[in-house]
């Protein structure tokens, strides 16, 4: 992500924070820490510092096309806040994900994957999708707690629970 995305980024999590999110504006500055896990690669990260939204562009980005996107600031909060309810019952803390961003490139290589996925980049470079991997109990509890937020696309996969936050709700299961 060049400094001009960045400046860009940091303005619409400004404009975006806590929208359709209960009670996030009581994030507390601890709360702000997503535990994020790619492959062997874990961070903990602040997204809503300019570090930590780099170092989730740059473990979300397209690994096969090298390419980095900018995330949603929507999507990593609604993973902070799924991460937020499975720290209140005692559960893990790290969210693991196999995909973000794709662009048309590797998209178009996927068998099944749908034309305009949101894992593609928008005009400014902005993806909405993230596939969360683990085992069958843990994406049920990261459905349960989805679906309670709006504006959420939700699908149930064999694998992998894929979330984008495109606006509206829908559900889907694949198997
Ligand atoms: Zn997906």
């Amino acid at each position: 992500m060049n400094r001009r995305n960045m400046v860009k980024y940091s303005l619409a999590m400004g404009i975006s924070s806590g929208i359709g999110l209960p009670r996030v504006k009581a994030f507390a500055a601890s709360d702000s820490f997503l535990d994020l896990q790619r492959g062997d690669q874990r961070f903990r990260l602040n997204i809503f510092s300019e570090q930590g939204l780099s170092i989730a562009a740059w473990l979300l980005r397209d690994k096969r096309e090298g390419a980095w996107g900018i995330p949603d600031p929507r999507l990593l909060q609604v993973l902070l806040w799924a991460q937020r309810e499975l720290g209140l019952i005692g559960e893990s803390r790290t969210m693991v994900v196999s995909s973000g961003l794709r662009t048309h490139k590797t998209n178009s290589g996927i068998e099944g994957a749908a034309q305009r996925s949101y894992h593609l980049p928008d005009q400014n470079g902005l993806f909405r999708a993230v596939d969360l991997v683990g085992a069958p109990n843990r994406l049920k509890q990261y459905a349960e707690i989805f679906e309670t937020i709006p504006g959420l696309g939700l699908g149930s996969y064999s694998g992998h629970l894929h979330i984008d936050t495109r606006g509206y709700d829908a559900r889907w299961t694949m198997r």
